[in-house]
């Protein structure tokens, strides 16, 4: 009787036990059942919240950020990501809303890449390249953890030899986690045991307002250079001056600015969807990159990272046939995505940072994403 209660209680304490995978909770942290994949097996979210009203849901599926809710100046919460209601949406859908993205985020020209003479084939899911990789939809293994003063949610996958094409059993782990400053930091970490490329980034479409378009938004970015594309948005090579060009956002000026000029790379990307080489390159500690400043509610999205670029992303390809959170449907330019990251393509072009990983070395990427309201 005595044990029975015990078990009960602790069941209540660490949440549900779920097919002999047991859906933890810990202070900061509460787990609840999201849902179940078409295969039968059970995800879950989880919600991290602070004392400062940051709120922020994952779920193991695709290690996808759910929500974020944030105070604005009066301190209204509001969600400022695109998602989907229920799990189906993360399982059918197809625009990586919220998704951690790997093994390779970005594009890949020609879906090959060759290291030390070998050729490797990935599949061709963006026309004739290869776009982000898969790690959008497995089910991750999680674990919360951390104290109540940075609830934090650990995320492991083991992405197997041959995967998606690439080579090497990668050991990944993926750290969300709140700071008392109100910022999500994601930590990400990855080993190998044979020569591979990794590059990870989590793509959250970003709407400080909560809804309406992004175009108003203020973007600073510190980068003087941006990796111009061809007409599979891959990089040509070039690290292009900023300067006199729409790309410019060195000052805080809107995202609508100059986003319909007659300008070939905006063209391309029919909008902004390019990489920008941050001038502070690759860092030991993450440092400033990006800031966007949404001036009816006031919110500020600051984003620091380790990493030498950043993918700006404006959902130019978001059409309106995405029915997501409470069915709203997401229409052309209604977000803004900040994917830190190592240039696109970087396997293919060796004077680009490399995103070479060998065994016996450790990637590690921090980024941040720290909310605030002026
Ligand atoms: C890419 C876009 C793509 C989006 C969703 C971004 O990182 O640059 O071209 O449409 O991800 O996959």
């Amino acid at each position: 009787m005595r044990v029975a209660t015990c078990m009960l209680l602790l069941m209540g304490l660490t949440g549900s036990l779920v097919e002999g995978r047991a859906a933890k909770s810990s202070p900061g942290v509460k787990t609840s059942v999201f849902g179940k994949t078409q295969d039968g097996r059970e995800a879950h979210l989880y919600t991290l919240s602070n004392k400062s009203g940051l709120e922020v849901a994952i779920t193991d599926f695709g290690g996808t950020v759910v929500s974020i809710k944030v105070p604005d100046r009066n301190g209204k919460l509001d969600d400022v990501i695109l998602g989907y209601d229920s799990l189906e949406g993360y399982e059918s859908g197809t625009a990586y809303l919220g998704a951690t993205v790997g093994r390779y985020g970005n594009r890949i020209g020609g879906a090959k890449f060759s290291l030390d003479g070998k050729e490797f084939t990935l599949p061709k899911n963006d026309g004739a390249n290869h776009l982000h990789g898969g790690f959008n939809k497995v089910l991750w293994d999680a674990r919360p953890g951390a104290g109540q003063d940075t609830p934090t949610l650990h995320l492991h996958y083991l992405s197997k030899d041959g995967e998606d094409g690439y080579p090497g059993n990668l050991s990944v782990d993926v750290a969300f986690s709140l700071t008392r400053a109100n910022e999500l930091k994601i930590e990400y970490s990855a080993t190998t045991d044979k020569k591979t490329v990794v590059n990870l980034t989590n793509h959250c479409y970003f709407n400080l307002a909560g809804s309406g378009t992004i175009l108003n938004n203020k973007l600073t970015l510190l980068a003087s250079r941006f990796t111009p594309v061809d007409a599979g948005l891959i990089p040509t090579g070039e690290l292009r001056s900023v300067a006199g060009t729409p790309f410019d956002f060195r000052e805080p000026t809107s995202v609508g600015a100059r986003i319909e000029q007659d300008d070939e790379q905006l063209k391309l990307g029919k909008g902004y969807d390019h990489n920008w080489v941050l001038d502070a390159g690759v860092k030991a500690k993450p440092g400033l990159a990006a800031t966007l400043y949404e001036p009816t509610t006031g919110r500020v999205l600051e984003t620091l990272t380790t990493e030498p670029g950043i993918q700006v992303y404006t959902g130019n390809f978001l059409d309106g046939t995405i029915h997501g959170k409470g069915g709203q449907s997401y229409a052309r330019r209604s977000a803004i995505c900040l994917e830190t990251q190592h240039f696109p393509d970087s396997p293919n072009h060796p004077d680009f940072p490399s995103t070479t990983l060998e065994p016996g070395k450790k990637y590690h990427t921090v980024t941040i994403y720290k909310f605030s309201a002026r």
